[in-house]
């Protein structure tokens, strides 16, 4: 199993830290439960703006496979998540960054744990019922 990669999310912004790996989705903690099989290549970048503003981008991508929910068979699914978080100072910006249209912010907590951070992404990202379409299920 992985173990938890924590940073302190201002310092890996500000000095424009990054962390990537590629792993079998088998050694993520609660990606495991969810698949199947398959691999994953995972980048996040820390990025600070002139201005001061933090933001993570996310990279997530992969072929996996997920149980159909109907006849429990292999489900080929990809995973392909590009995308920023953005990390808010505090209450006011974080107001003005939610008040963006598909902004995506949090409030920079103390400590991060990139890989909770990229579990976390994947699991929103996944189908609510994971299915074969219409005709091409076992079921
Ligand atoms: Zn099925």
């Amino acid at each position: 199993m992985m173990h938890a990669v924590e940073v302190d999310p201002r310092r890996f912004c500000k000095s424009g830290q990054s962390w990537e790996v590629r792993e079998d989705v088998a050694v993520f903690p609660r990606l495991s439960l969810e698949f199947t099989q398959g691999g994953l290549f995972c980048r996040v970048v820390g990025e600070a703006s002139d201005a001061g503003a933090l933001s993570l981008r996310i990279e997530i991508r992969g072929d996996v496979a997920l149980s159909c929910q109907r006849c429990l068979g292999e489900l080929p699914y990809t995973v392909d998540i590009a995308h920023a978080l953005h990390l808010a100072r505090d209450e006011t910006e974080l107001e003005r960054l939610d008040a963006m249209p598909g902004c995506e912010a949090i409030l920079v907590p103390a400590r991060l744990d990139l890989v909770a951070l990229v579990e976390d992404e994947v699991l929103l990202s996944l189908p609510l019922a994971a299915m074969h379409a219409e005709g091409e299920c076992a079921a």
